[in-house]
């Protein structure tokens, strides 16, 4: 009787077991390494070509429901729940834009883009935001200080610049780079100095502002693919920015006097209805509208090319303390992962996350000086232990304290 394994084939090229590396099993089929990889390509070719890409399939852009977006999120960012939300929403129209597909029908209408502006405190997870969601689009990503960009002419970065570093991002694939995200943090402190327009040109705030308009705008702009001014007889290269998704950021530093102001105007003028209504002063920026932004200083243009406005919440104890061991990636687990690659399980007790908590308040460090807390900490240890044969690192309040002596805290006040 013939073996049975011989008998096997593949239903797609008629190969016998014995000539394939792999034979798959279906219900009533088979199928072979060979065939797998040949329908891997056709199905490519399908994603890459464009016709695919008017069903809504796309190899670089991977369209996720704002849901879908939102519980990624969760899984990194603690808290910020409104600004989640918001930017769930706002990214997925961003990208439902990018797929639409164009009709000859004239009344179509036009999606408009949605940028995006943040505001809250450093430290209070922007950049977090807006790096986890590009990673999980898949889609190039750059950040920008605007502290570094002057007007064209000024010693400093040009506007443009901005997208070389996307285009960098994008391994210089510029049509990959037109559907990227920037991030601009900082933009508050290119706001004029004062609410109304000056005479005199205002070099580092308004000049700026109206360039990055241009860019916000959607247009096609020059772009130095290496930059700066230290390559003048490199070529440009046109990148549209048409559907790039400009989201900034900034703290806006005493905004919350021009909500205050605001909002008690507001009462007076609506004395009843608009007092009963609790204000919650702790927190004012959560009532941050357009207007208090073009208050604080940038133009009024700029503010409508930022269309959706969101706040982040300042982080409280519960917040740092979550941070430190709830997010995937978080701090805690982190370290456990280093120490475990030297075979020593690392254990921090409650009480001890807790001091680093109160640490982290006490000389305001925000969730950034966690970090520089748990270095501090552990750095001893994590200089001893390997080569030896010890096999638990037990972190208690007290080994922390100890530690984290008055001298360290000085040093980390001064870092961060
Ligand atoms: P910002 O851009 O607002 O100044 P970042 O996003 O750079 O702040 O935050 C600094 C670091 O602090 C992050 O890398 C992250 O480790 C931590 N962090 C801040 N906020 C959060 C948060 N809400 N959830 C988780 N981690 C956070």
């Amino acid at each position: 009787m013939a073996n049975k394994e011989e008998i096997l084939e593949c239903s797609f090229c008629a190969r016998k077991k014995s000539e394939t590396n792999l034979l798959i099993a279906g219900l009533d089929a088979h199928i072979c390494d060979r065939c797998i990889e040949q329908a891997h390509g056709i199905v490519l070719e399908e994603v890459l070509s464009g016709e695919a890409e008017t069903k809504g399939l796309s190899a670089e852009l991977v369209l996720r429901i704002p849901k879908e977006i939102k519980a990624f999120l969760d899984e990194y960012v603690i808290g910020q729940e409104q600004t989640k939300k918001v930017m769930s929403v706002a990214v997925y129209n961003h990208y439902k834009r990018l797929l639409q597909v164009p009709t000859e029908d004239e009344e179509d209408i036009e999606l408009e883009k949605s940028n995006i502006i943040m505001v809250g405190e450093t430290g209070t997870g922007k950049t977090l935001v807006v790096k986890t969601i590009a990673r999980m689009l898949n889609v190039p990503f750059a950040i920008v200080d605007a502290t570094v960009l002057t007007e064209a002419g000024y010693v400093g970065e040009d506007v443009e610049t901005i997208l070389t570093r996307l285009l960098q991002a994008a391994d210089y694939d510029v049509k990959k780079a037109e559907k990227g995200i920037v991030f601009i943090d900082e933009i508050d402190k290119i706001a004029r100095k004062s609410a109304n327009p000056s005479i005199t040109r205002d070099v580092s705030g308004e000049g700026v502002q109206q360039a990055l308009l241009k860019l916000l705008e959607g247009t096609v702009v020059n772009v130095p693919p290496k930059g700066g001014r230290k390559h003048p007889d490199q070529k440009f290269t046109q990148v549209n920015t048409q559907n790039i998704l400009f989201i900034a950021g900034g703290a806006f530093d005493g905004i919350e006097r021009i909500i205050g102001q605001r909002l008690n105007m507001q009462a007076v003028g609506y004395s009843a209805s608009l007092s009963d209504d609790k204000v919650d002063t702790e927190n004012l920026l959560q009532y941050v509208i357009p207007k208090d932004i073009r208050d604080f200083g940038l133009i009024p243009e700029i503010v409508g090319r930022l269309p959706v406005l969101t706040y982040m919440y300042p982080l409280d104890a519960k917040t740092l303390r979550s941070i430190l061991t709830e997010p995937k990636n978080s701090l805690i687990k982190q370290y456990t992962k280093l120490f475990a690659m030297d075979g020593v399980t690392l254990k921090v007790d409650e009480k001890a996350l807790q001091f680093m908590v109160e640490k982290a308040l006490e000389y305001k460090l925000g969730a950034r000086g966690l970090r520089s807390l748990c270095e501090a900490i552990l750095t001893d240890a994590m200089y001893e232990l390997p080569g030896t044969d010890v096999a638990e690192l037990k972190v208690t309040r007290k080994y922390a304290e100890d530690k984290l002596t008055q001298k360290k805290m000085k040093k980390l006040k001064a870092v961060s």
